[in-house]
């Protein structure tokens, strides 16, 4: 047994430091990003946030609500075949969104028949696991890698630097970073393993971009200022679940309750999700995820509105006038309190 004594970070831990700057307005920031895959030599150009692969989020109608506006989605991976190929048939391939799977053998003969079926028009994959740190996960990329050497591939989940360099030396192009800290994850409770989160991004995108890889933080934004942390803490990418959740374009269930819209919201090995796709909780595993009711909030841009301004803001307030300059000018103060909450906590 050891003990790590440095103090490791999450999102309610820090704010960022005001800076000196001559920007006048938000709008003469820009948020998008550029970069050219490590593997895939492809190029990318949007905003780089990406709708979770969750089946309340990483749905087509989340795709055609975000791709327009410079967003990325990852489509969840219980779609039947004949629905992704319809979708993926018809996308042009500049869009960013990603095809999703997980590691059996049947995720990646789906996703041969899926890619043979349309051609190149799924350029970005996203493989899920929740431990990434499995010798399986690590041989099923190099797999992958092989037989797909042009896709931009994106795979994790892992919160350490070590794991986040082998993956980008096995193929991987954007390591997806986050153990535990998701709105609907009880990794932590249920096994006591994880990572606080800023922490995990800092000291991954340091490994990754060491190595001319990227990173996605992923999970544990509640608000768009823990999004303007998670940049400034070297984050390439953001995937965000509850954030985008209970919309029209979510594809959740509205319920009435106590006299409100709600929205079933729900991770993906919560029972719910295991009950819905796996014919339960296998008797050898306990669920990882729970449900909750979060408040129906209409159309997604609204609330896109509000993450993007919310990320310009920060921009300027670090004097940041482009996305990619925001780490550089990101100083993080520690704080003991984020909020004045004498009129409650929204
Ligand atoms: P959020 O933005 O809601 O805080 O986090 C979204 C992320 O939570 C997802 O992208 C995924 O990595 C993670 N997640 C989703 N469902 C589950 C689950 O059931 N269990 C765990 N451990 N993580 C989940």
């Amino acid at each position: 047994m050891r003990i790590e004594e440095d103090i490791k970070l999450d999102f309610k831990d820090v704010l960022i430091r005001p800076k000196r700057s001559t920007l006048t307005s938000r709008s003469e920031v820009d948020i998008s990003r550029e970069f050219v895959f490590r593997h895939s030599r492809r190029k990318y150009h949007g905003i780089p946030i990406i709708g979770a692969n969750m089946d309340t989020v990483g749905t087509f109608e989340m795709a055609g609500a975000l791709v327009p506006q410079g967003l990325a989605v990852a489509l969840h991976k219980h779609y039947k075949e004949s629905d992704l190929e319809a979708f993926f048939g018809q996308r042009s391939a500049d869009a960013t969104i990603f095809y999703s799977m997980g590691i059996t053998a049947a995720d990646y003969d789906k996703f041969r028949r899926v890619a043979d079926a349309v051609g190149d028009a799924i350029e970005y994959v996203c493989v899920d696991v929740a431990n990434g740190y499995t010798k399986s996960f690590v041989d099923f990329l190099g797999k992958l890698r092989a037989a797909y050497p042009r896709i931009t591939l994106m795979a994790g989940n892992v919160v350490t630097g070590e794991m986040t360099e082998e993956l980008i030396l096995d193929g991987v192009d954007i390591v997806k970073v986050g153990i535990g800290p998701g709105s609907v994850c009880t990794t932590r409770k249920m096994t006591g393993v994880g990572y606080p989160q800023l922490s995990a991004i800092i000291e991954c995108a340091d490994a990754a971009h060491g190595l001319g890889g990227l990173i996605c933080a992923d999970g544990g934004c509640t608000s768009p200022g823990d999004l303007a942390k998670a940049f400034g803490g070297g984050a390439d990418f953001i995937m965000l679940g509850g954030m985008l959740a209970g919309h029209d374009e979510s594809a959740g269930e509205v319920v009435e309750h106590e006299g409100g819209r709600k929205v079933r919201f729900y991770g993906m090995s919560s029972r719910t999700a295991m009950d819905r796709y796996a014919g339960g909780v296998a008797n050898y595993r306990a669920s990882e995820g729970k449900e909750v009711l979060v408040d129906y909030r209409g159309p997604v841009e609204g609330t896109l509105q509000d993450i993007l301004g919310g990320v310009r803001s920060a921009c300027t307030y670090v004097g940041a006038r482009r996305l990619k300059e925001l780490s550089k000018r990101t100083t993080f103060i520690r704080v003991t309190q984020q909020l004045n909450e004498v009129f409650g906590r929204s």
